[in-house]
């Protein structure tokens, strides 16, 4: 039986997982990435903002990546409700806030090949389920699916929501359900998208599409779970027609719609965040409805912050999985994760309420936007470097020393 000694042993190599591995990597830690590749084509793209094209500008081959990424210009909220009462359209324009993109859409798949192509340099990549975590008093020692054994006096929990990790380190979760499901696909159109991605909000939840290459878009169709299961149902010439519908012309006749993939949408988030050696990053931490892209971006700043904390403990000569750095990333997460779960689980279930003044509110909240500049403004920074997170990772590349 092999045995290796890290300084990190991230555990799941989704996204989350290897942008964690690379941050810590190339932060001058000791990093083994465990996790098998991804066997399925996963067809959702992910709308990465901000801070998180920073990480990847510094953790990647960005010049490819961005070649093969598609820039989001401007985000718009259609009030695609019912009642009397229709807010009116708000567009977000990233000119207005100085930028020449909000940030890019990138098909996971892509994102994927890229950071195992960046893990090939700097890391230790290991193709393997982690099937025990024994965590000791001063160490981790895994064991994977090839009997090899790997410790660590710190564990990065990136195994998804059903973390097996969190579990063996004590940390508990709430969790709760929606009545909705999602459709992602992609699809070509008649007219031009202008690099804006749109989401109409409906009050069976929103129904968004962002810009793929060219004139092509990512459908991200949220519906009650009986209609997505309707709509799966339908062959390519029928479903065409109900996106017809569902988008009310927007982007002109759909064709070329790719195979449909679903998913039923939860919440969920971990009571806490590092516990007994484990610091959890990604859907190990937190679950949230697909609606203005935060789940990959807030993961994202998990990567950034384990790295941050950790390198700082082994600069200092501290035990890098010691409480101190536990509770250093626990309470820098806390505010940033508390909110964005917050405030996706609101807007969704306005979106649901059939009480008069909770879509009066939603509706007066976008005519608010819609009318005010100066609020947008504060809307857009916070979307792009979120006040109660800005890991220096995250900060914009020229305003740094690069690593
Ligand atoms: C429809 C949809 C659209 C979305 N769009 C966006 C978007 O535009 N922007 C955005 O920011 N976010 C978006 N998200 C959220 C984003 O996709 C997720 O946050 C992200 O995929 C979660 O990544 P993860 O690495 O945490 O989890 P996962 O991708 O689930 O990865 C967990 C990994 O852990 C591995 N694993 C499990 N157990 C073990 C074990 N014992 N040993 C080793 N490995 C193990 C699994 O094999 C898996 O590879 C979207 C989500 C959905 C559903």
């Amino acid at each position: 039986m092999k045995q290796d000694i890290f300084d990190i042993a991230v555990i799941g190599a989704g996204p989350a997982g290897l942008i964690a591995g690379l941050a810590c990597a190339k932060s001058g830690l000791r990093t083994a990435v465990i996790g098998p590749a991804p066997r399925f084509l996963d067809r959702r793209t992910s709308a990465l903002f901000g801070g998180s094209i920073e990480l990847l500008k510094r953790l990647t081959d960005w010049g490819q990546l961005a070649a093969r990424s598609v820039p989001v210009a401007g985000i718009r909220i259609v009030d695609g409700g019912e009642g009397l009462f229709r807010a009116p359209e708000v567009l977000f324009r990233a000119r207005e806030a100085g930028l020449d993109a909000f940030g890019y859409n990138i098909a996971n798949a892509v994102l994927s090949d890229a950071l195992e192509a960046a893990c090939a340099s700097c890391l230790t990549r290991v193709d393997a389920g982690v099937s025990h975590v024994d965590i000791q008093l001063d160490q981790v020692a895994l064991t994977t699916d090839a009997g090899v054994t790997i410790q660590a006096p710190l564990v990065v929990a990136a195994d998804g929501r059903a973390s097996a990790t969190r579990g063996a380190a004590g940390i508990d979760v709430a969790d709760w359900s929606y009545p909705q499901s999602v459709i992602v696909a992609t699809f070509d159109h008649q007219r031009e998208h202008h690099n804006i991605s749109t989401e109409l909000h409906r009050h069976v939840g929103p129904l968004t599409v962002v810009p793929g290459p060219d004139r092509s878009s990512n459908l991200v169709w949220i519906d009650t779970h009986e209609e997505v299961a309707r709509l799966l149902a339908l062959g390519d010439a029928e479903f065409a027609s109900a996106l017809t519908t569902g988008l009310r012309g927007l982007l002109g006749k759909p064709s070329a719609i790719s195979p449909r993939q679903s998913f039923r949408l939860a919440g969920q988030t971990a009571k806490q965040f590092a516990k007994n050696r484990v610091i959890v990053v990604g859907e190990a931490a937190h679950v949230i409805p697909p609606i203005g892209a935060q789940g990959l971006n807030l993961s994202f700043r998990d990567a950034a912050t384990v790295a941050e904390m950790a390198s700082e403990a082994k600069r200092g000569g501290e035990d890098i999985g010691g409480e101190a750095t536990l509770n250093r990333y626990d309470k820098a997460r806390r505010a940033d994760i508390g909110t964005r779960v917050f405030a996706v689980d609101v807007l969704n279930r306005s979106l649901l309420s059939t009480i008069p003044g909770v879509s009066l509110a939603r509706g007066l909240g976008l005519f608010a936007l819609a009318s005010s500049p100066a609020l947008r403004a504060r809307v857009m920074r916070e979307g792009i470097t979120p006040f109660a997170s800005s890991p220096a990772l995250m900060a914009p590349v020229n305003a740094t020393t690069e690593m």
